[in-house]
């Protein structure tokens, strides 16, 4: 087959994927906004965090789900919430002060107020020797602990015999809160969008997910859409496991789904397949990136990650992906301080925007037609056929693409089986169905 000229970015999808220009700068003002929040996988912070979210999603819902509630395997944790943390030296000055930079409170950690030897006191510290320079960020939901990070050079100039320890939190009967947001389509069938929103002050993992979904469904709730979308902004882990846990009827629903994390940094795409591997959002996500003409890599399943895992559990076995650019633990600024608001940028958040933009175009407009004058091939011409070439498409490429539409629409082939099979973009397919559906000649199937 001849090469044909690859010019996707140019033919809309149903209004799908138009990103205004200079939405880079809206999405690292709301990572900018998120930024301070001292947000863990309960408490304050992520409700916060939500509200803020909610001036840009009017229509988000917040879920308040109690300590102590089942799900699933697990159970809703206490919940945390820190007002002030500190480690002073004798003369009463502050050498780790929490108001400094959350990463500086190991989060989930217990309350203390004493006074504590050097010696005492270090093993409740953290740091990164070859990293010296920077805070790193470390958690311990699940058991009884507290811990200061810091920088490693910071914490060598600790050379006191003697320190005053004070953490001012609370952790307590509360509950897990987490944001829910439906977009109803033309199908009641689902598209999962999922985020987690349980980090405090790291801009890449996570606000570059939280703000590129919070975006992607601005943009979805005025578009056409054929699927019904649900946005979930969940604290990781336990967050999806009680949103699952209360939701086996919408899970039923869900025919494609995504975790978006990562996407703010300038590596390239990384597409991480479902548990299914063959699912139409694995190959719709190879397809697109091939097509987008960026480096990127697409990664096997694995049981580790984001809520993939909860999603990807055998149980649900959800056809669920995730989307990043480098991958967590990959790059140097990893659950660290360098990984601010200079890290992640307008540029890259909005080329993930319209990259996720076009990957749910094509889910949303994969359907399956029937050619209804399949004995030999149609007269196109004395159907205005060949005149109506756009979207910069040449008129060889419009021909191929009406002739592999109509070759491959048998009934049994989607859109995207023929994108695939014919190496057309995505989009030359679709319109070339789009106008072959507007003669006499092809007809769209019920799913
Ligand atoms: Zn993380």
């Amino acid at each position: 087959m001849p090469a044909l000229s690859a010019n996707s970015a140019s033919v809309a999808l149903s209004g799908f994927v138009d990103a205004p220009v200079g939405q880079g700068k809206a999405l690292h003002e709301l990572v900018r906004r998120l930024f301070p929040i001292c947000r863990s996988i309960t408490g304050d912070g992520v409700r916060q965090t939500l509200a803020i979210l909610g001036e840009y999603l009017p229509g988000l819902q917040v879920h308040e789900v109690p300590t102590g509630t089942p799900a699933l395997d697990w159970t809703v944790p206490r919940e945390w919430n820190v007002r002030d943390a500190w480690v002073k030296n004798q003369r009463g000055e502050r050498v780790i002060d929490f108001q400094a930079h959350n990463l500086h409170l190991m989060s989930y950690s217990v309350p203390v107020h004493g006074w504590f030897t050097r010696t005492e006191l270090d093993e409740h510290l953290h740091s990164l020797p070859a990293q010296p320079g920077l805070i790193p960020y470390r958690t311990s939901y699940y058991a009884d602990a507290w811990g200061f990070c810091l920088p490693h050079t910071q914490r060598l100039a600790l050379t006191d015999d003697i320190y005053e320890v004070c953490i001012d939190s609370t952790l307590a009967p509360g509950a897990l809160t987490y944001g829910e947001l439906l977009l109803p389509g033309a199908s009641a069938d689902e598209v999962l969008i999922s985020s987690h929103i349980c980090h405090p002050s790291l801009a890449n993992d996570n606000l570059s997910g939280l703000a590129v979904a919070a975006f992607l469904a601005q943009h979805l709730a005025q578009a056409p859409r054929q699927y019904s979308y649900r946005f979930v902004f969940v604290p990781g882990t336990i967050g999806s496991i009680t949103w699952l846990s209360r939701n086996f009827d919408a899970v039923g629903r869900v025919r494609h789904g995504l975790v978006l994390t990562l996407l703010g940094e300038a590596g390239q795409f990384t597409y991480k397949q479902s548990r299914r591997g063959t699912a139409v959002i694995d190959r719709a996500a190879a397809l697109v990136l091939n097509r987008a003409g960026m480096p990127h890599a697409v990664r096997a399943f694995s049981p580790y990650g984001y809520d993939e895992r909860q999603y990807c559990s055998p149980g649900f076995d959800l056809p669920v992906g995730c989307l990043s650019r480098t991958p967590f633990g990959e790059f140097p600024e990893y659950h660290t301080s360098a990984d601010n608001l200079d890290f992640v940028r307008p540029a890259t958040l909005q080329a993930s925007l319209h990259l996720v933009q076009e990957l749910l175009a094509v889910l949303d407009a994969n359907r399956r037609y029937r050619n209804r004058s399949p004995y030999g091939e149609p007269q196109l011409g004395r159907r205005g056929l060949y005149k109506n070439v756009g979207g910069g498409l040449d008129g060889a490429a419009w021909q191929m693409a009406l002739l592999w539409v109509l070759n491959l629409s048998d009934g049994h082939h989607s859109l995207l089986d023929i994108a695939e099979r014919a190496e057309l973009p995505f989009a030359q397919v679709h319109q070339a169905a789009t106008a072959l559906a507007a003669t006499d000649l092809l007809e769209l199937l019920p799913d």
